[in-house]
């Protein structure tokens, strides 16, 4: 690891002095935790202003220090991201148990999270700082360490996953579900190491058969494997009845080769020792997760009848996987830190489109813009829908969209020319609901124009925005000619 630059050698100073005489639960002084979350921040690989501000994240709300201070100290930047981190802990304060809000609380706290979530380095700093209260939780009153944990699997480890931050995620939901649900916790934990163990030899075995098979086509490999978290598991057992019988990823062999093509030919290697099992092949590769994350998944059946899933992905997507948007800064630290700096809303180099949303979001709440809390949410954390053009062309939607969300995500000019939709080949209609997988044909005339009831026919804020500036265009146009003006006709 790098040694710490000056200014954070700096920022340890200032928030040494600052914490003095203030004590953790745990006895210990305070800036140990500071301390701790610099250190996971340093691991995630953030860019030193992130660094800087995890280090004096929580000056400003416990101790004498200003905003003043640490924006002379340390600039612009570290200051806009300490006050963010201090305005998100001052409201979640002011609430109580999440339970006794739901769902009101957990709605203003997300709308709280997006609105102060426009520079995304305050969610990671969040994201850090809760993490270290998660491993130290013991420390705390058993009122208060449930309502820590629950917060935490309701709102912080769907967050991480948002931000394809995997590793984290698993281990927020691990820690904070051993004090959600102790008995349930400690159940499953001793059922997937009774089943790692019993399971071991025959993959050991597939390892090695796997291993001999790549090598045979040459292709370069690491092969390990992957432990199902116990969270991951109580949820997926929730949606199948309890069945363990139905749960097929529970040993699961990571594949990690050089490119994309290696992923196919990976595949190809796999399903040509062992039978994989039908409907259970998903490619990550050519359409993405909503939050990026890119891999081939298959299920398979070995010759001795064990089930085994098989997750293969280049080095790259395997980063990716696990530190998800943490990693795109370290790569694109410098681009992101500039486009902030000129309070540019970013786009992101992978497909994150919701991230998108969320910084347009943000931005109207900042202008004190009204916001509708619902479709937001629709947006934002919905699962999407993938669509096609004819010609073959993917376009992910948020599920529930209409022709119109679909025309409009093509291109305006598309959209403000509808007259009508063929969904699989067959004519329908515009408020017909879009499903996965659909083949939709956007038909077009040059003398249509954009209609005002249109507005009831779409949901995405993106085609509502391009539809609004193409209605008043167009009143604006009639306006301009008078003469042109054709009036109503009368009714008889
Ligand atoms: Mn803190």
């Amino acid at each position: 690891m790098k040694p710490d630059s000056e200014r954070v050698k700096h920022a340890i100073e200032v928030a040494t002095k600052a914490h003095e005489g203030q004590f953790r639960k745990t006895g210990e002084p305070y800036i140990i935790h500071p301390l701790a979350v610099k250190k996971i921040l340093t691991e995630w690989g953030m860019d030193e202003d992130t660094i800087i501000a995890g280090i004096l994240h929580d000056t400003v709300e416990d101790t004498d220090l200003t905003l003043k201070d640490i924006k002379h100290e340390f600039g612009e930047s570290v200051a806009f991201l300490v006050d963010g981190t201090t305005k998100l802990s001052a409201a979640r304060n002011g609430m109580r148990d999440i339970d006794t809000y739901l769902p009101e609380t957990k709605d203003n706290f997300l709308r709280l999270m997006i609105a102060l979530g426009s520079d995304i380095r305050v969610l990671i700093i969040k994201l850090a700082d809760r993490l270290h209260n998660l491993r130290t939780l013991s420390a705390l009153p058993p009122d208060k360490q449930k309502k820590i944990a629950k917060e935490s699997l309701e709102v912080f480890a769907p967050l991480a996953d948002r931000l394809n931050m995997g590793l984290l995620r698993v281990e927020m939901a691990d820690l904070a579900f051993k004090y959600v649900d102790p008995r349930r916790y400690e159940e499953l934990k001793n059922l997937i190491e009774k089943y790692n163990k019993s399971a071991a030899g025959s993959l050991k075995k597939i390892e090695q058969e796997v291993g001999a098979a790549l090598r045979k086509e040459k292709i370069h490999f690491e092969i390990s494997g992957r432990v199902k978290s116990v969270y991951s598991l109580h949820k997926k057992l929730a949606k199948h009845n309890q069945n363990m019988g139905e749960i097929y990823d529970l040993t699961a062999l990571r594949v990690i080769v050089d490119d994309i093509t290696d992923c196919y030919l990976a595949l190809g290697v796999v399903h040509s020792l062992y039978t994989p099992m039908g409907g259970r092949i998903k490619d990550y590769i050519a359409v993405p997760k909503q939050n990026g994350y890119q891999s081939l998944h298959t299920t398979v059946i070995t010759k001795d009848k064990h089930i085994v899933e098989f997750q293969i992905r280049t080095k790259e997507m395997h980063e990716y996987a696990e530190r998800g948007l943490a990693a795109s800064f370290y790569y694109n630290e410098q681009k992101l830190t500039e486009n902030y700096k000129k309070g540019k809303i970013e786009h992101l180099p992978t497909n994150l489109l919701w991230i998108t949303e969320l910084q347009m979001t943000a931005a109207k709440l900042r202008e004190g813009k009204k916001v509708d809390l619902k479709k937001l949410r629709l947006n934002l954390f919905a699962d999407k829908i993938f669509v096609y053009t004819p010609k073959g062309d993917i376009i992910d939607l948020p599920k529930g969209s209409l022709p119109l969300d679909f025309a409009y995500s093509l291109h305006s000019e598309i959209g403000d020319h509808v007259v009508g939709v063929k969904i699989n080949g067959k004519m329908s209609n515009l408020n017909k609901k879009l499903e996965q997988g659909d083949v939709v044909e956007i038909l077009t005339s040059k003398n249509q124009t954009p209609k005002q009831n249109w507005l009831d026919k779409i949901i995405t804020p993106h085609a509502r925005q391009k539809l609004i500036r193409a209605l008043r265009l167009k009143s604006e146009k009639d306006k301009e000619k008078p003469d042109q003006h054709i009036p109503p006709a009368k009714k008889k």
